[in-house]
Formats: structure tokens, C-alpha cells, sequence
């Protein structure tokens, strides 16, 4: 464990040891903390956790200890080396979720109301999208779709409706691995007074900081590159206002009882600690991949914004440390082509998720999007021949060698 004083300088050391807290017991790894409750030595000790007087846990859904390790592992990641406008260290803090939907409702429950409407790009996960589309309206609250891409179109949205309370992006966005500018945009909510929330899902913190550029929160479905492994569904919320996080943000967190649990944040906290190490491999094998598909005689185009001719290459590499691990291609031959790549891999997993060891691959108009009409699906750049490719740790002579039969 590393000492309180030992200042961690290296990404990979802070995901190792940030977070921990010597157990009271000394086991090395931090302990599943499978309780619902937690005692008291008395009466008055009750008094004092209830009354904010001392601190202490109480109840599950209002915090455990292996969930907050998490979720200060992942707000130590997000705010490494980040200075806040005084000079001193950036501190954040975030809530650790059942889902990465849980982390948005949390976002959407305690920043908006009424009235208020969301400006975002129309590029974006297919359950933050219904969100959009179906729940929110149910309360009051709706959505405003520009081509953030494009700041200008965003300017203008901003200034044509005074409703807009936030600025909801995500980048890259799933599945077309559309960028937008984190920077560019903050500086137009901050001129407009709007708040700016990110989803930074697809690039993990190692890839990309989004409090860097001034965003108030960050939301992350950790089941994807966080964990690592796919071995469970979670999220975190995560804000830069320490006082609306520790008050409000905390209360509608612990009402709408989106909390993880004791095993899963077990699960995330050792995931997390090879976050670098996972990141650099699958980012390394990915632009392989692109570099392989990117001209194969099956493939008409392939959408990685490592590729320099991808139109968001300079925002990616403006924000980002590497393009990431996920692509997307499409294939010439169309639908067909896509069912017929899927029935004949060998090595890739074909499923949808992301962010785990092994290669997953998955042809959204016959599997996610084969309910979605097509007109729609093509709306959101899903056509019949597109595979999203989530690119894995295996060695990439096998996964190329997979892909290469699998075209043939
Ligand atoms: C998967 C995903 C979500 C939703 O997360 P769950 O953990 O499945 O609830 C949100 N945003 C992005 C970008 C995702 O990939």
C-alpha cells in the first residue's frame, strides 16, 4: 500500500494504489464489504453518523467501502495532474452506479428540471439516445440534436434557445466513433453559462480527461474498458462542484437507488488497476487492425479516427493520448456480407459490448439495430454492411489472421 505522504507521479501507479485505504483487519486486497448495514458502538454514535457529526457508514446504498474505493479510483484517474483555477491538485467526486444508465439518470435527475432542454450531437449510445427520446419528454425535459462536430452549429443552437441547460456529449460516440471538441465546446458552455457533461465511456481516463478542458461531470458505464473483463454491469457520476456533489448530487443519487454493490465494485477496483497497460495493448492492436482493413478488397470504408483521412483524426488527437480500441467498417458486399464475416469467425466473439481481453464483433443491422427500420438506422450511420469492432488483447497476428478468413 502506498504511504498517504508518497506523491504517486505514473498513471499505472495510481490506478494501482489510488483509492486504498489500509484495511483495519491488513488483508492485502480490499475486501468485499457484502453488508447492508453497519453498527454502532451506541446510541450516541448513531446520533453523530445520522447527524453528519462523525463519519461513517450506514447503509449500503448510501455507501460501502468497496464501492467508494472504486469510485475514488476512478475520480483520482479522472482528475490526475489536473490543476483546479487556484493551482492546487483537482479533486472530484463521484457516485459509483448499478449501470452506466444509472450514472445518467443520476446526471439527468439532479441537474435538470422542468422545462430545461439538452443540446447534443446526434451520434450517441442507443440507450442514452431513448433516454432522450422517450423518458425525459415524460418529464418536461427535452432534447435539442445539432452536429456538434461542427461549433458553429452549436453556437447557434445555444443562442436560438435560452432553454438549453446542458451540453451532453459523448466522444468518441458509439458506434461511429464520432468526435467532438471537449475543449471547444466547455468554452461555449461557460459563455453561455451552460453545464457540460461527457461521456467518456469509449476512452477511459487514460485515454482522454475531460476535466482538463473544464467539464462539470463525467458519467462512464465502467462495464467496458473499466472493468475490463466483462464481468459486470456498472457506472459512475462523477462532478467538479464538490458542494452540489456532496449535497444534492449525493441526495437524488441515494433516492433513486442506482447504487453498485460490494462484488461488482470488487471486480472493478482489481480491473481498473491494468487500466494502462489493457489500454495501450488494445490501442496498439486496434490501428493494426485498421491498418489491415483499411484498403482490403471486402472493406469500402473504415471508421477509425487513427486513420488520417478520418474527418475527426485532429480532434481525436487533439484530446485523446491514442484513437482508442473501437472501429467500425463497412463492409461492400452489405448485409449480406456482414452475416456472412459473423458466421465465419473463429477467434473474435461475436456479441455486443466492449472493452474486454478478447476481440468482440458485432453487425448491428442483423443483431442491435435489426429491429431499427432501415431508413432510421442509416439516419444514425448504421448501414446494412457496417461491424463495429471492439479490438482485443490477443496477439495480433491471430486476430488479423481471423479477420483475413473470415473476408474471404
Ligand atoms: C454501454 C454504454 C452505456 C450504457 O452503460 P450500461 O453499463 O450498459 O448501462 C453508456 N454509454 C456508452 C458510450 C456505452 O458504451
Amino acid at each position: 500500500m502506498a504511504d498517504q505522504n508518497f506523491r504517486l507521479t505514473g498513471f499505472s501507479s495510481l490506478a494501482i494504489h489510488g483509492g486504498h485505504a489500509q484495511d483495519p483487519r491488513y488483508a492485502h486486497l480490499t475486501p468485499i464489504y457484502a453488508s447492508s448495514t453497519f453498527v454502532y458502538d451506541s446510541a450516541e454514535q448513531g446520533m453523530r453518523r445520522f447527524s453528519g457529526q462523525e463519519d461513517g457508514y450506514i447503509y449500503t446504498r448510501w455507501g460501502n467501502p468497496t464501492m467508494d474505493e472504486a469510485a475514488d479510483k476512478i475520480a483520482a484517474m479522472e482528475s490526475f495532474g489536473i490543476t483546479d483555477g487556484g493551482g492546487s491538485p483537482l479533486i472530484v467526486k463521484g457516485y459509483l452506479q448499478a449501470s452506466g444508465m444509472a450514472a445518467i439518470s443520476a446526471l439527468f435527475m439532479s441537474t435538470l428540471k422542468t422545462g430545461d432542454k439538452i443540446l447534443s450531437h446526434y451520434s450517441l449510445y442507443g440507450g442514452s439516445q431513448e433516454f432522450m427520446d422517450r423518458l425525459l419528454p415524460e418529464f418536461g425535459i427535452s432534447a435539442v440534436i445539432a452536429d456538434l462536430r461542427d461549433l458553429n452549429k452549436a453556437e447557434d443552437a445555444l443562442k436560438a434557445d435560452p432553454a438549453i441547460k446542458m451540453i451532453y456529449i459523448e466522444t468518441p460516440a458509439n458506434p461511429t466513433l464520432q468526435c467532438v471538441d471537449i475543449e471547444g465546446l466547455t468554452r461555449l458552455g461557460k459563455q453561455y453559462g451552460k453545464l457540460v457533461a461527457c461521456d467518456n465511456t469509449f476512452a477511459t481516463p487514460y485515454l482522454q480527461q475531460p476535466f482538463r478542458f473544464g467539464v462539470d461531470f463525467i458519467i462512464h458505464s465502467t462495464t467496458k474498458f473499466l472493468n475490463g473483463h466483462g464481468t459486470s454491469i456498472g457506472g459512475v457520476f462523477l462532478g467538479r462542484d464538490i458542494e452540489f456533489m456532496n449535497a444534492w448530487g449525493k441526495k437524488v443519487h441515494r433516492m433513486l437507488g442506482g447504487n453498485s454493490n460490494p462484488f461488482d465494485a470488487f471486480l472493478l477496483v482489481n480491473g481498473m488497476k491494468t487500466l494502462e497497460v489493457r489500454m495501450e495493448r488494445h490501442c496498439h492492436n486496434a490501428m493494426e487492425v485498421a491498418g489491415f482493413l483499411n484498403g482490403h478488397a471486402a472493406v469500402a470504408k473504415v471508421n477509425y479516427t487513427g486513420l488520417p483521412d478520418h474527418p475527426d483524426h485532429y480532434v481525436s488527437a487533439k484530446q485523446m493520448r491514442h484513437p482508442g480500441a473501437m472501429l467500425s467498417v463497412e463492409l461492400k458486399g452489405g448485409l449480406q456480407a456482414g452475416v456472412n464475416m459473423m458466421d465465419r469467425l473463429q477467434l473474435c466473439t461475436r456479441t455486443v459490448s466492449l472493452g474486454t481481453c478478447d476481440t468482440l464483433m458485432c453487425h448491428p443491422a442483423s443483431m442491435t439495430h435489426y429491429s431499427v427500420p432501415k431508413e432510421k438506422r442509416e439516419q444514425y450511420g448504421i448501414t446494412d454492411g457496417l461491424i463495429r469492432i471492439s479490438v482485443g488483447m490477443e496477439n495480433i497476428q491471430d486476430i488479423i489472421a481471423d479477420m483475413d478468413q473470415a473476408l474471404k
